[in-house]
């Protein structure tokens, strides 16, 4: 019985006090957010200075429109999207982590990082994250744009919209899809109940942006006028 008790509270510790870090498993490093090191946390890159105002791509500098090109040409079905990183090697080790660890109780932590970028944006009144269909999420085993937005409505105090928009079909994964078919690949895939009139689509990667997209338009098709985004990573089409 006592050696009971004592794996059990070894247990604890553990998940308390994580052993190892979960982004660079480093035993020895001491402080941890999340169960992620200092040192991870402060790999995360940051974002280029100058960023599209529509899609929050970089800008080349000297940047002389506030917009890229693709956004100026084309306008997406959203406002604005804001993202906390570039999807490089700081942030993908502590995204991973926060994926494929088990490591749900990262979540606020990301969403705080996130939240602090999307002060710019007017007030919304639903989270609504990017939905995956059943059988992704039992592949996966999580469902991480669900967990962040969990904690960006606890942050921002609003509406938790989880059931507002729905994937009604599979569809092909996007990574490794050219960009024309990505946009195919997503199109009518969603589905929107009743949204509020401002919603606030959370997804943790974000790459061509077309997954958005084709929830933007679901959301909007069912009602909802304006539709902005947040994603914690932002990675480049060239990237994956
Ligand atoms: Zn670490
Ligand atoms: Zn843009």
């Amino acid at each position: 019985v006592i050696r009971l008790i004592q794996d059990a509270a070894a247990a604890a510790e553990d998940f308390f006090f994580p052993p190892a870090c979960l982004a660079c498993g480093d035993g020895r490093a001491r402080m941890f957010e999340g169960g992620v090191c200092t040192r991870c946390w402060e790999s995360i890159p940051k974002l280029a200075a100058e960023r599209c105002e529509i899609c929050d791509v970089p800008l080349r500098p000297p940047a002389a429109a506030i917009a890229c090109g693709k956004c100026l040409q084309t306008p997406p079905p959203f406002e604005a999207l804001k993202t906390a990183a570039p999807y490089a090697v700081g942030a993908r080790k502590v995204l991973h982590a926060f994926k494929y660890r088990g490591a749900d109780y990262l979540a606020p932590h990301l969403a705080r990082m996130l939240a602090s970028v999307l002060r710019d944006f007017p007030p919304v009144q639903a989270a609504v994250p990017v939905p995956a269909t059943r059988r992704e999420i039992r592949e996966k085993g999580f469902f991480p744009a669900g967990e962040l937005a969990r904690e960006i409505a606890i942050l921002l105090s609003i509406e938790r919209g989880e059931d507002l928009l729905r994937k009604v079909r599979e569809t092909d994964r996007q990574v490794g899809l050219p960009l024309p078919r990505r946009f195919e690949n997503v199109r009518g895939a969603f589905e929107a109940t009743a949204p509020p009139e401002t919603v606030l689509l959370v997804d943790d990667v974000v790459t061509s942006g077309s997954t958005l997209s084709a929830c933007a338009k679901a959301l909007k098709r069912a009602g909802a006028r304006f539709v902005f985004a947040a994603a914690f990573a932002r990675a480049l089409p060239e990237e994956n």
